[in-house]
């Protein structure tokens, strides 16, 4: 079970590691496992975007805000509000005037046009907190003012791009305006419903689900968790019926709403059934809300973005009012029965009525003014219709407590009843009636898990819930999971509790220019000319390898020859020759590049006039500075096909390549070698040489090396003899030339005496001239080839035990090392070295394992 739990929480393919720029982040700053001030980010691919500033209706001051301090504001790319509603729009004046945030802004229409009266009439209000004196206010109205033109409104439909992020609002149903976002971040679609409805009501066209897009991740609201609304006529069958039974008995109905929104859809229903019911007529329906008549304006003007239903009522009333002679007047929201009421003031309270009054919470205001009025009489009667956030007075009378303190009636009766002591609170009898109808326009369980289960995102995001509805429904969708062959993850984060939800998705980069007309790789075996050979068609293959540079532009991939960087990328290309002049007065051409190819293996001798005419043009110099420079005497090699090294008469090396990390790293090594050429015995053996004969050098002189110097030495050659005199080049370079091949084996019973005999040797060569003595032994093809044949001689399990080393490629069993009166072997088959002197073990095992490193492959 607990196997199986921990499946259910695992993200999409977390089998291999991820790469973090493969993951989505997601936060809520508000609207986790609660409902009120909706604030999401998301982050992908670099990209910020940022849903809903909204201000929670229950709580005060900062209290009431998202926590903005929890994310770095300055990153988010794009903010994107769902609809006007308080939860939702509120602290947007905050955002934008008070924090560090610099992205774009966007709402519809229409959400703009009454997000703007607003923000005002709360602002008036003392920003939607109730009376208390310690309110702080979180932005003026001026904030609001100058903050509100940064909004940009976008229509239903419409795709937008923002910094590579591509947005498109769908309508969802709820209010006027309300939109459900699609957001694409390179290729990653996130839908995001924000407060939505499915229902067919009276003005709004009902949230659907986007046609022939494939949703990665859905984000969606969970007011409603699992339940289940009662259908619609039969709700409004009951409210109609709620409404005038407590007329019946005399009493007045208060219907608390938010001005906004719900509203207008409940005018149109009461209309609609005074209209049909004459007998009610004569009862008032009040309406107090000098916002919504600033907005009704907005109402009027986006019809065409309502429903049929609304459409069809605009050309009935229009065609009435033509007929009238009433041209410019009627129209849908244009109520028969309904009364604005600007103030309490001028409200005559003499009887029966029907009243809408916000806000829709009952945290202060007219509404709970009102309600603390008509509370003690028991023909009256309080109507909830919309959603109760959690901590307001609209929840708690649910409860229907017999008492409820008095917020609007302290302030007016400031001086205290007797008995009342200083502080205390006033309570007020609550004996009218208590019921609620449902008109929220959220999507209920049902419709809500419909939704889900059709827009079949792999990843769902449950938001704007409380706690217990958004585990229910969070259980109920991850049953469903049991018959998915690609289960969904669902995810109810809290606030600041960041997901992360890898996306791992091809890298396609496009070929352009240059590297474009290599043509792409044929199927398998039906290439033009391939053989049958498997060898053949894996080299084919080989060379369909193309490389290029890769460059990202938002998440666009192209790969491209370099120097079509400033076509296809805009891009300028630079190129910096590296030269680096040196004198090597003891080596000569010829020992140089026998070290070159000891290193680099096969070198290429340049075509020096070719050459030379190249770097002429690339250093701007007079012809006839290059043809002085062009002397057959100098040569070029080229090493690893990309530093050319020249040697020119009189020891002046110039080291040259195009600077780059690649070349550098191969010329810093070029560069060493040449050093250490410069300082190995074979050099001063030479320079030795050629002294005693003259004393101005000359390439013809300096050609006399000894033999073995004299061959070509390149990587290609695999003989053993050849690898072996390369190692000797490298220990020759450290230790000098007294290193001697060893021709037993290790475990040869003769090794003792040839150790001895050697000693006795290297005694007698002390008292010789060092020079001859030195080329006696340093000449290893001559020591190899001729192995002292009449000295050695090897029993049969010698025999045995050379012809397997011989076998693994190993010429010789060990080398002989003298050095500053140290004697030191070195045995090839493990690199194993013995020697008394510790400090020359340690030396000898380093010098051995570099040269072997060199020369790779040396006995594999
Ligand atoms: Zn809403
Ligand atoms: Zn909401």
């Amino acid at each position: 079970m607990a196997a199986k739990r921990k499946h259910g929480t695992m993200a999409p393919g977390d089998d291999e590691p991820v790469d973090p720029s493969d993951e989505l982040m997601f936060l809520c700053l508000g609207g986790g496992n609660e409902v009120g001030r909706s604030c999401h980010i998301i982050q992908y691919k670099g990209k910020t975007v940022m849903l809903d500033a909204g201000m929670h209706p229950a709580y005060e001051g900062l209290s009431a805000m998202p926590f903005y301090d929890e994310f770095d504001l300055s990153t988010v790319d794009v903010l994107l509000i769902s609809h006007f509603h308080v939860d939702h729009a509120a602290s947007l004046p905050y955002v934008l005037s008070k924090t560090n945030f610099k992205g774009r802004v966007f709402m519809t229409h229409p959400t703009k046009a009454i997000y703007k009266w607003l923000i005002q009439d709360s602002v008036r209000v003392g920003n939607m907190s109730s009376s208390s004196e310690t309110k702080v206010q979180m932005y003026t109205e001026q904030d609001h003012l100058n903050t509100f033109p940064q909004i940009e409104a976008i229509d239903f439909h419409t795709t937008h791009t923002i910094a590579g992020i591509r947005i498109t609002p769908y309508p969802a149903g709820h209010v006027l305006g309300a939109a459900m976002f699609l957001i694409e971040i390179a290729g990653l679609k996130i839908m995001f419903t924000g407060d939505y409805s499915r229902e067919e009501d009276r003005h709004l066209v009902s949230a659907s689900v986007p046609e022939n897009i494939k949703i990665d991740v859905l984000i969606t609201e969970s007011t409603f968790g699992i339940s289940t609304h009662v259908p619609r006529v039969q709700r409004e069958h009951a409210l109609m019926k709620s409404i005038t039974d407590i007329l019946n008995r005399g009493g007045r109905a208060l219907l608390p709403v938010f001005a906004l929104g719900r509203a207008q859809e409940l005018l149109l229903i009461l209309d609609e059934y005074w209209v049909k019911h004459p007998e009610y007529q004569k009862i008032p329906i009040y309406y107090n809300s000098s916002l919504a008549r600033k907005c009704m304006i907005v109402y009027q003007t986006y019809v065409s973005a309502m429903n049929d239903n609304i459409k069809r009522l605009f050309r009935e009333r229009m065609a009435e009012a033509e007929a009238a002679g009433d041209v410019g007047k009627g129209g849908p929201w244009d109520f028969r029965f309904v009364r604005s009421l600007k103030s309490l003031e001028r409200f005559d309270d003499v009887g029966g009525c029907v009243m809408l009054a916000s806000p829709g919470m009952l945290q202060s205001g007219t509404s709970r003014e009102l309600l603390e009025r008509w509370a003690p009489d028991p023909r009256n009667g309080v109507i909830i219709t919309g959603y109760s956030v959690e901590g307001t007075m609209a929840k708690q009378i649910m409860h229907e407590p017999d008492a409820i303190p008095a917020v609007t009636t302290r302030a007016a009766n400031a001086a205290r009843r007797p008995g009342q002591r200083e502080g205390e609170q006033i309570m007020i009898p609550r004996r009218c009636t208590v019921q609620e109808f449902s008109f929220a326009a959220h999507v209920d369980g049902t419709e809500n898990q419909e939704f889900i289960e059709e827009v079949a995102a792999p990843v769902v995001i449950l938001v704007h819930g409380e706690k217990g509805n958004m585990t229910r429904l969070k259980s109920k969708l991850l049953s469903f999971n049991a018959h998915k062959a690609q289960p969904a993850k669902i995810f109810s984060p809290a606030n600041c509790e960041e997901l992360r939800i890898p996306f791992r998705q091809d890298k396609v980069a496009k070929v352009v220019g240059k590297l474009a007309q290599i043509p792409p790789p044929g199927p398998r075996g039906k290439r033009a000319g391939s053989s049958e050979d498997g060898a053949q068609t894996d080299d084919d293959e080989h060379h369909n390898i193309i490389t290029g540079v890769l460059v990202q532009n938002d998440f666009k991939m192209s790969l491209m020859a370099p120097e079509d960087l400033r076509e296809y990328a805009g891009l300028t290309t630079t190129t910096i020759l590296c030269r680096q002049h040196l004198t090597l007065s003891a080596a000569g051409v010829d020992l140089i590049r026998w070290a070159l190819e000891g290193t680099f293996g096969a070198i290429k001798e340049v075509n020096i006039k070719a050459d030379a005419l190249n770097g002429k043009e690339v250093n701007g110099d007079h012809s006839e500075a290059a043809d002085e420079e062009v002397d057959r005497s100098t040569k070029a090699f080229k090493v690893m096909d990309c530093v050319t090294v020249y040697c020119r008469p009189g020891g002046e090396v110039e080291v040259q390549w195009e600077g780059n990390m690649v070349n550098d790293g191969i010329a810093d090594a070029v560069l060493a070698v040449l050093f250490s050429v410069e300082s190995s015995p074979a050099a001063v053996r030479q320079s030795s040489r050629t002294h005693s004969h003259s004393h101005t050098p000359s390439p013809t002189k300096q050609t006399t090396l000894p033999s073995h110097l004299k061959q070509p030495n390149p990587h290609a050659t695999t003989s053993p003899s050849t690898r072996l005199s390369r190692l000797f080049m490298f220990l020759e370079a450290q230790f000098g030339s007294s290193i001697t091949p060893i021709p037993y084996p290790r475990n040869s019973a003769s090794l003792e005496a040839w150790f001895t005999q050697q000693n006795a040797k290297a005694v007698e060569a002390s008292f010789e001239h060092g020079t001859e003595a030195a080329k006696d032994t340093a000449d290893i093809s001559e020591a190899l080839t001729a192995d002292d044949k009449a000295e050695v001689e090897l029993s049969s399990e010698d025999k045995a035990e050379l012809k397997r080393l011989h076998g693994l490629g190993i010429p010789v069993p060990g080398l002989e090392i003298r050095f500053d009166g140290h004697v030191a072997r070195v045995w090839l088959e493990d690199l194993s070295v013995e020697c008394k002197s510790a400090v020359l073990r340690e030396r000898v095992r380093v010098v051995v394992e570099r040269g072997i490193e060199t020369i790779s492959g040396l006995w594999s």
